[in-house]
């Protein structure tokens, strides 16, 4: 059941996104040598909780976290913990919030700590161009499976792997509702695009092949030839004919400067 959203609540949703964009914005900050992964985790707690919202992501089937926190070859859903982020290492962060009116917001985006190789650049640079190529395809008239073939030919062209086994999603009151928004597919199928539609574009790209293994209870995705992967992702409405972007990277190209991707 897709669920479209009125003006009123769009609004709200982008409420919830712009606490997740300036949650993204305090962790760019500590994305540094030496910095664990779990204090990036502390330092967005702090921060949703500072702004009356709670993390969407802790206790949400049974999530133990505040972020997923999913370096170099782990492509997703990676637990905070002890792990020192390295110089060269990639770090991919997805955080989700909830605003007291009860609407999630979810975005995500993969940071570079220190100087990386030239090819990591690319994968970073393609994935996310890639989620804007997405985005372009989200009008009314369209079906979810234009986006879907909009990331997949982009990322696909350019010799990287395209995840399957996860999506992107509706998102609104919940953190993942209807449809499903693959990252692959073919043109002109899945359920057509509508004003109200609300939704999360999350491209998850592998340097090398589209093939994942599953850790830690099924948790923690990482590719299978272990190497890096990155991910991307924006809340987006459809309305008014268009798609909105109701996330944000600003913050973080604020922190970053020229190091932003
Ligand atoms: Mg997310
Ligand atoms: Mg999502």
């Amino acid at each position: 059941m897709i669920y479209l959203k009125t003006e009123e609540q769009i609004e709200l949703l982008r409420e919830a996104n712009l606490v997740v964009a300036r949650t993204l914005g305090e962790v760019a900050k500590w994305v540094l040598p030496g910095v664990t992964t779990r204090k990036l985790d502390e330092v967005a707690e702090e921060y949703i909780r500072s702004q009356g919202c709670v993390p969407g992501f802790k206790g949400l089937y049974g999530y133990p976290a505040t972020l997923c926190v999913s370096v170099n070859e782990t492509v997703v859903h990676g637990f905070p913990g002890s792990y020192a982020l390295r110089e060269g290492d990639i770090v991919s962060v997805d955080c989700g919030a909830v605003t007291k009116s009860g609407y999630n917001g979810d975005s995500a985006y993969t940071f570079m700590v220190g100087e990386v190789s030239d090819d990591v650049k690319r994968l970073l640079r393609t994935t996310k161009e890639s989620l804007y190529e997405g985005i372009k395809k989200a009008v009314p008239g369209n079906r979810i499976g234009d986006i879907s073939n909009a990331v997949q030919e982009y990322c696909e062209k350019r010799g990287y792997g395209v995840v399957r086994e996860l999506t992107g999603h509706g998102v609104g009151k919940k953190l993942h509702e209807d449809p499903e928004v693959p990252n692959y597919g073919r043109r002109g199928t899945g359920p057509l695009i509508k004003n109200g539609m609300c939704i999360a574009i999350e491209p998850m790209i592998n340097m090398g092949s589209k093939n994942v293994v599953m850790d830690e209870g099924g948790w923690n995705v990482r590719t299978r030839d272990r190497k890096p992967a990155a991910h991307f992702e924006h809340s987006i409405a459809v309305h008014n004919g268009s798609a909105d972007i109701l996330s944000s990277f600003d913050y973080i190209q604020e922190v970053l400067g020229e190091r932003f991707i």
